[in-house]
């Protein structure tokens, strides 16, 4: 694994000038999670001279973990990677469903389960890219000479591509489409990644997800790697939130009605993150002259397909497929927002019947297999 050093910020004007004037094209990313990491990573391995802003002082360390699909690791073997990413995480073939009394099992296939954090150090390749932290995008502007990037402390950067994978609340989007609206999903997510609580107690290659559909509540557990575990909780947000509450007061009042073994995982782990999901309409088009929007800033996904990293993945092999087919960038990018734009719909368009199907209790089988028939 490439362990992610401290980085100097490269601010100084020998730099900055030194990229503008190189005969390669050059492309700026902004945001290093995997959307980011990945697609500076593609566009480098064709010979771009690549930068990457990141807000964060180090790149962003998000301790969930993540299940990687067949589309995910497809991609992520189309860079090289699968095989260093499959000794961190954990091979799932198997999913145990409990839903409303009944138990279910199913066998999937092509699903690893790691730590987001092994995903994004093992996209980072900073050797090659000039990585900037601390640096925080304002937003993107035009002027007669093209689109450009102003920065919170002033600084602006110009490239022939500007990638935007800034995330949900992505600066870029306003800049690609300014009438965007997102709405926060109804389902929300509680997420910790632990070391193995007890030696053995999850099969290795077992999913078991229990769902409480009179309660509005779905609960799993799986093996994340050597010696790792993830627990997650999912929510009816409207249901469990209605008054001011701290997310300990709230965990602690959806533990109460968990099986033991994931209450007590929950509630005695140091870190538990709380994803506010998103629910958007796909993009008309991800791109607005050379500015290209990838990851959750194109295209936040709903928890239940599993698709936020994987598509993220798939949005770098696109971009880079487009790239080499074609010579004009614009229509590399048109190719791109097709591909990646396509997926989306079909990506929402499942995460929200699963939603319903969560709400009314309809939910029988592991949610986020049915991503793998969209993939
Ligand atoms: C708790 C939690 C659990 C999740 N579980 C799953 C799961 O099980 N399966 C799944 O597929 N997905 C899951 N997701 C979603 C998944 O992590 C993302 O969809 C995926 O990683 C794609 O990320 P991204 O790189 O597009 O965005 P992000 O990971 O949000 O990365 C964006 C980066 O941009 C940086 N940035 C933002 N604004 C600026 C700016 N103005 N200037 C410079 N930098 C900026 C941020 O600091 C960040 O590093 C989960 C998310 C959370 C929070």
């Amino acid at each position: 694994m490439i362990r992610l050093q401290p980085q100097t910020r490269r601010t100084s004007r020998t730099t900055l000038s030194s990229f503008e004037s190189s005969s390669s094209k050059s492309a700026v990313v902004i945001g290093g999670g995997v959307a980011g990491w990945a697609a500076a990573r593609v566009l480098n391995q064709l010979g771009w001279r690549v930068e990457l802003h990141e807000k964060s002082p180090a790149t962003a360390s998000k301790g969930h973990a993540l299940l990687l699909m067949k589309n995910g690791l497809r991609a992520l073997e189309s860079m090289g990677l699968r095989a260093e990413l499959l000794r961190h995480g954990s091979n799932i073939n198997f999913a145990k469903t409990r839903v409303a009394g009944l138990n279910n099992s199913e066998v999937l296939t092509d699903c690893v389960c790691l730590p987001r954090n092994a995903l994004v150090d093992a996209l980072v390749c900073s050797n090659e890219i000039n990585l900037f932290h601390d640096s925080k995008v304002a937003g993107v502007e035009q002027d007669d000479r093209g689109s450009f990037v102003r920065f919170e402390d002033g600084r602006t950067r110009r490239a022939d591509l500007i990638v935007g994978a800034d995330g949900v609340r992505s600066v870029v989007r306003e800049f690609v489409a300014p009438d965007f609206k997102i709405r926060m999903g109804r389902v929300q997510e509680f997420v910790a990644l632990l070391p193995e609580v007890e030696r053995g107690f999850l099969s290795t290659e077992t999913v078991r997800k229990i769902h409480l559909p009179q309660l509005g509540l779905a609960a799993g557990i799986a093996p994340a790697g050597p010696g790792r575990e993830v627990v997650w909780v999912q929510f009816d947000h409207q249901r469990w939130c209605q008054n001011q509450q701290s997310d300990q007061e709230l965990l602690e009042k959806i533990s109460a009605n968990l099986p033991h073994a994931i209450a007590t995982r929950i509630r005695n782990s140091q870190a538990v993150h709380r994803w506010r999901t998103c629910d958007a309409v796909t993009l008309e088009k991800m791109s607005r002259n050379h500015v290209l929007l990838v990851g959750d800033a194109a295209h936040p996904c709903l928890p239940f397909t599993s698709q936020g990293a994987n598509a993220a993945l798939v949005d770098a092999v696109n971009l880079g497929q487009a790239l080499r087919e074609h010579s004009q960038l614009v229509d590399a990018l048109d190719q791109f927002c097709q591909e990646s734009g396509a997926t989306a719909n079909l990506h929402l368009k499942a995460g929200r019947t699963l939603e319903r199907e969560f709400l009314s209790g309809r939910m029988t089988a592991l949610p986020r297999s049915a991503s793998l028939a969209a993939a």
